[in-house]
């Protein structure tokens, strides 16, 4: 008999280790409270970026940060109700910042990123959904010598690990994308970045395909555990209990006080982000587009374009303050000037994210029969396919085809 594993949370990350999971021969359930990747994995920028190596805490941070938390066109936004409990988080955070830190993190991202495609290509192609994946490659934006210079240590790193990158004065990057405001001045290209062109549609596509091929999902909301001598034996759900051989929690920022229940703490936090769709508007537009200066990125969806951007610390099921959707709209058309026009949807997302930019990935440290995979801030779509690789080569006890060390549960 095959071993049964349920994968809580059906988000790109649930699902992708879904799948391949069932590909090494499990019996997969998904138990999802809501519909497959209508979280964090329904509004994101749609970029594979496998040259986002580069963490969120980076040397002079702890300089930037006081400042920014008190301008209000600034990307970074913190709730005041909710300080007394990101504050130790943002000590991490600083904290993850020293320069050895940063180089050590960098390369453990890489680690994960230099397997994006291997992660993916079975999947996309076993769903038949390619039609939502393009290779456009993205561009940094740069409107100011001074941003240029400042992101020169990350361009660094970034090209020791390995990434492929041209750099570009404001006319070629026109040349390339004729939209762009004649302010941009410096463009970095990187062509060997992929993205979807509908984030949802293709998880709704895989997580389909997981069904197609036996999977079954469960509509409930997991609530807790039964806990045996060998770790879980049931999940308790709001519709009842579920008997459960083998667990992994992929439940994106909400995996927190799950892994709490099964004795793991983790510093995860809801870093969220915002995007407006401007429905129908093309302009040619073929990369995802990186704004240095404005911290906001720009890409041609199946519906249209669509600009993301900002962090702000709050509960993840908080409401959303679509002004700063509103604000966001505002740079888009800074960047591209022919953007007209009010934005036809706004959306927020909760990122899961922890101190040092590197999801979680392993065994629980508590239970033989748990596995953990969240936590993959700005770059779960990125980072899914691969995550599920991993999670199903644990399951099966192979090795791992990455060191899991740096990405251990009980690191913090
Ligand atoms: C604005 C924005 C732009 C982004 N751009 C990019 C990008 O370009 N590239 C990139 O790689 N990443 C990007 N990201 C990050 C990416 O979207 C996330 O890292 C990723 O979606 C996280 O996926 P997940 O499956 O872990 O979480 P989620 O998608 O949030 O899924 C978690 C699922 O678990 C379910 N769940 C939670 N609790 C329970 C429970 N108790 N019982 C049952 N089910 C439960 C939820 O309903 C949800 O469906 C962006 C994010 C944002 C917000």
């Amino acid at each position: 008999m095959a071993k049964s594993v349920t994968v809580i949370g059906a988000g790109i990350v649930g699902v992708c280790c879904a799948l391949h999971l069932q590909r090494e021969g499990f019996k997969v359930r998904l138990v999802e409270k809501g519909e497959p990747g209508m979280k964090a994995s329904f509004g994101n920028s749609g970029s594979f970026g496998t040259a986002s190596c580069v963490p969120f805490a980076m040397p002079g941070v702890l300089k930037k940060v006081p400042k920014m938390l008190f301008d209000s066109s600034s990307p970074l936004k913190l709730r005041w109700s909710h300080v007394p409990s990101a504050l130790p988080w943002f000590l991490r955070f600083i904290a993850a910042a020293r320069p050895s830190r940063v180089e050590e993190i960098a390369a453990a991202r890489n680690s994960l990123l230099v397997h994006t495609h291997a992660g993916y290509a079975p999947l996309i192609e076993g769903a038949d959904a390619k039609q939502w994946v393009k290779d456009d490659g993205l561009m940094m934006l740069f409107e100011s010598e001074e941003t240029f210079q400042n992101a020169a240590y990350a361009l660094d790193l970034r090209r020791r690990n390995g990434v492929h990158m041209d750099i570009l004065d404001g006319n070629e990057a026109r040349q390339m994308e004729p939209a762009l405001s004649t302010r941009i001045i410096k463009a970095v290209s990187l062509p060997d970045v992929n993205r979807t062109i509908d984030p949802w549609r293709l998880c709704d596509s895989l997580a389909k395909d997981f069904v197609r091929r036996g999977g079954e999902i469960v509509n409930a909301e997991v609530r807790g555990f039964e806990i045996g001598g060998d770790g879980p034996t049931k999940i308790v759900t709001d519709r009842g209990l579920l008997d459960v051989e083998i667990v992994v929690l992929a439940a994106g920022v909400w995996s927190r006080p799950l892994a709490k229940q099964l004795g793991t703490s983790v510093p995860l936090e809801a870093e969220r982000g915002y995007h407006v769709m401007f429905a129908g508007q093309d302009f040619g537009l073929r990369r995802a587009l990186v704004s240095a200066d404005r911290n906001v990125s720009l890409a041609h969806m199946h519906e249209g374009i669509r600009a993301t951007g900002v962090a702000e610390f709050a509960a993840p099921d908080a409401p959303a303050d679509m002004r700063i959707a509103d604000m966001i709209a505002r740079q888009a058309k800074e960047l591209v000037p022919g953007l007209k026009g009010e934005p036809a949807s706004k959306w927020m997302g909760p990122r899961p994210s922890h101190p040092d930019s590197k999801p979680v990935i392993g065994r629980s440290p508590r239970h033989k029969n748990v596995f953990f995979a969240f936590g993959h801030d700005h770059l779960g779509l990125t980072m899914a396919g691969i995550t599920g690789k991993l999670v199903a080569e644990l399951a099966t006890g192979k090795p791992t085809t990455v060191d899991l060390a740096p990405f251990r549960p009980d690191r913090f």
